[in-house]
């Protein structure tokens, strides 16, 4: 049984379908946009659409970006003999955050999970390992999750990484296990980046 009308009821299911968000505050994100000016809806459907559109991955670093190569991996100043590597963009935006890193980064796009099925195929590695190669990279900084997929995978790419006697280190302190870099606060991951350890 529905109690909405169906254009609304259609607006509620498609907020339901997004991270985080429960019946409740899909029906009251509906309700919010039913009540908006036409000009502010028409701008929040174009801001979604313009994202979807023109946000693509970095040839060099697979980070989310609207001109390519990114604005890091074209930036200047940065230190291009290393390498941060993490599982989401989202990450990327935490670490810099901190402004305390200042190389450039490598998103996996996941972390291999043999639970969920994603090998190290279906991530980034082989473009990690075509850069390493391919670039002069002093130091590779394992940044993934500290939770068991994140583990495996810094182990995995650790063991690819060695023979090609590039430095590898993996942030340690101020993250807790199980836990999520993206909710990190600046100081925590600013002493976890400065805590790395060659692994
Ligand atoms: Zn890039």
């Amino acid at each position: 049984m529905t109690y909405y009308a169906a254009p609304v009821a259609r607006l509620v299911e498609e907020f339901e379908k997004l991270p985080g968000i429960g019946h409740k505050t899909a029906q009251r994100l509906a309700f919010h946009i039913l009540n908006l000016p036409e000009e502010k809806v028409e701008s929040l459907a174009g801001a979604i659409r313009e994202a979807k559109l023109k946000i693509k991955y970095c040839s060099v670093c697979s980070n989310l970006t609207d001109v390519d190569p990114c604005s890091i991996c074209r930036g200047g100043t940065r230190d291009r003999s290393v390498i941060c590597v993490v599982e989401d963009p989202k990450d990327v935006v935490a670490m810099e955050k901190t402004r305390e890193f200042k190389g450039l980064y490598h998103v996996l796009h996941g972390a291999i999970s043999p639970m969920e099925g994603i090998g190290p195929e279906d991530i980034k590695i082989k473009e990690l390992l075509a850069r390493i190669s391919g670039e002069n990279v002093r130091e590779v900084i394992l940044a993934t999750n500290p939770n068991i997929e994140g583990e495996a995978t810094a182990m995995y790419i650790s063991k690819l990484i060695r023979p090609l006697g590039v430095k590898t280190t993996r942030i340690a302190h101020g993250i807790p296990v199980g836990g999520n870099l993206e909710y990190a606060d600046e100081v925590t991951l600013a002493k976890a980046l400065e805590g790395r350890r060659e692994i």
